[in-house]
């Protein structure tokens, strides 16, 4: 979807739901919808602090909190570290090397052979959304292999 179509609608569906529009708000949204890979909370409030100082994290995380129950956005967590947000109609899963931190995004078709043997074998529906899958990206496993010998 395109930025200002993104903006605007979500925008609208805020409003629609009695939610309040203010600056601040329509700058955590800009910086969400400009962050090109998978913001953390944090970086969403040091962007914003840029050009509204007065922004406090907690106002950061209330609105986090307010899109993700409007079904705008979701919230993963790629390892240890906090959340990291990102847009909910781009249904994908993750990868993320344990070694370097490279995310790999996969659509959702990817893991359909896996799901049907856990459905089929073992009765359980996989809903790998909320976590990311931990491993090793090719740099990192083959450096792996050349310092074991
Ligand atoms: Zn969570
Ligand atoms: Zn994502
Ligand atoms: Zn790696």
């Amino acid at each position: 979807m395109a930025a200002a179509d993104r903006f605007d609608e979500v925008l609208a569906l805020l409003r629609a739901h009695g939610g309040r529009v203010t600056a601040p708000r329509r700058a955590i949204l800009r910086a969400l919808i400009d962050h090109a890979d998978h913001p953390t909370a944090e970086q969403l409030t040091a962007d914003v602090q840029v050009r509204h100082p007065e922004t406090h994290e907690s106002t950061v995380y209330r609105f986090l909190d307010d899109l993700e129950r409007l079904g705008v956005i979701d919230h993963v967590h790629l390892g240890h570290g906090p959340a990291v947000y990102h847009f909910a109609d781009d249904t994908h899963h993750h990868l993320v090397c344990e070694a370097c931190g490279l995310v790999v995004e996969v659509p959702d078709r990817a893991l359909e052979g896996f799901r049907r043997r856990l459905r089929s074998d073992f009765d359980f529906e996989m809903e790998p959304r909320h976590f990311a899958v931990p491993g090793r990206c090719r740099a990192c496993s083959e450096s792996a292999k050349v310092s074991s010998g």
